[in-house]
């Protein structure tokens, strides 16, 4: 039976590596794969990997209909025997009833890989509608860690190094991008609630007036 599996993580969890696994998996068998993505690091029509890993895709943008689209490459005589869909946390709902519907009516994999929550830890739409839709949510085990060496599950939004809580659900930046911009760190619930990033640790642990930060079970010193 066809499914709608999604891949949910946190930011560097390495997500866009398993995609390329399986895109890479599957054309060695001989199968075709339409690949999608929106917004990736390495530019528009680029499904791209931490590890430096990079494939044409289809840039997904907000007025993409999924199922035409794949309706459209088969009718034109093309190929697809499955569909990759990165980034997926930026589709619409709208988008996500569209994949659903490729694997009903198409009898395709569907297979759809995005961060679960924003930097505030609220849903992304996108993601919200495939945990509702989703045959199988897949919680991914390659787990990124928080600076104290416990599983990072939250993503952190920071301006200037300093970690922010309000702004646009959507703003481009990277982890390990310049400190004076935009950046992501992911992190342990209790530190993204304390707001303490490895910056704000290194920061708390020179002061001789801030309590001395506790950290749980892990690398005592990542500096
Ligand atoms: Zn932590």
């Amino acid at each position: 039976m066809p499914e709608l599996v999604f891949f949910s993580g946190t930011m560097d969890c390495g997500k866009s590596t398993l995609a390329l696994q399986i895109e890479h998996n599957r054309s060695a068998r001989g199968l075709q794969g339409m690949i999608y993505t929106r917004d990736d690091r390495a530019g528009h029509g680029k499904l791209s990997s931490r590890l430096g890993l990079v494939t044409e895709a289809v840039e997904a943008v907000a007025d993409l209909d999924f199922y035409a689209h794949v309706v459209g490459v088969l009718t034109a005589g093309g190929r697809a025997d499955y569909v990759i869909v990165d980034e997926a946390q930026f589709l619409t709902p709208r988008q996500i009833d569209q994949l659903a519907r490729v694997v009903d009516d198409l009898d395709l994999d569907v297979f759809a890989f995005g961060i679960t929550t924003d930097f505030r830890s609220k849903l992304f739409p996108g993601s919200q509608r495939l945990v509702e839709l989703a045959d199988r949510v897949e919680v991914l085990q390659v787990e990124a860690l928080c600076w104290c060496g416990a599983r990072a599950t939250h993503n952190a939004r920071t301006v200037g190094g300093e970690m922010v809580v309000e702004g646009a659900q959507v703003v481009v930046g990277d982890v390990n991008g310049p400190e004076s911009e935009v950046g992501y760190e992911v992190l342990c619930r209790r530190h993204h609630r304390r707001r303490m990033t490895a910056a704000a640790a290194r920061a708390a642990s020179l002061s001789p007036d801030v309590l001395p930060v506790d950290t749980p079970a892990g690398p005592p010193d990542r500096t």
